[in-house]
């Protein structure tokens, strides 16, 4: 066992078996890591020093894979690319712009220089106001 510069990681059977359980539940590894006390770097250490447990660690992901529900943490987090996950996913990016866009035109004070464009309404006024046939009368 190499001593760290970190604090000691008490990675020990009981602590890899809580871990796993937690990993094979649907949980991310360093939220795992952390529920156990050690470094989120601990397991991929201890997988590459232990065989055994480097199956177990890949099947506790596997089974946490299937387990987690689909959403954007785990198209993120379990790199899962099932529809939902993907729509899951997209929509939560489409969200997190909305939202800075708002905070942008807030600071901008409420401006949004882009948003007439893309109505459609805005290009009937347009065009009523510059009418391609002169209004009123009638050129004989
Ligand atoms: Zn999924």
């Amino acid at each position: 066992m190499t001593a760290g510069r970190g604090r000691p990681a008490r990675f020990d059977e009981a602590a890899q078996q809580k871990f796993l359980a937690a990993v094979a539940q649907g949980m991310r590894v360093g939220d795992a890591a952390r529920l156990v006390g050690v470094d989120p770097q601990a397991p991929r250490y201890r997988a590459r020093q232990d065989v055994a447990f480097a199956e177990a660690f890949a099947d506790a992901k596997a089974r946490g894979k299937e387990r987690a529900p689909h959403s954007e943490s785990h198209y993120v987090n379990h790199g899962c690319r099932a529809p939902e996950c993907r729509t899951a996913a997209a929509k939560a990016r489409a969200a997190r712009r909305g939202a800075a866009k708002r905070e942008e035109s807030e600071e901008d004070g409420g401006v949004e220089p882009v948003e007439l464009s893309s109505v459609p309404g805005s290009l009937t006024a347009l065009s009523l106001r510059s009418p391609s046939s002169p209004p009123g009368r009638v050129a004989a």
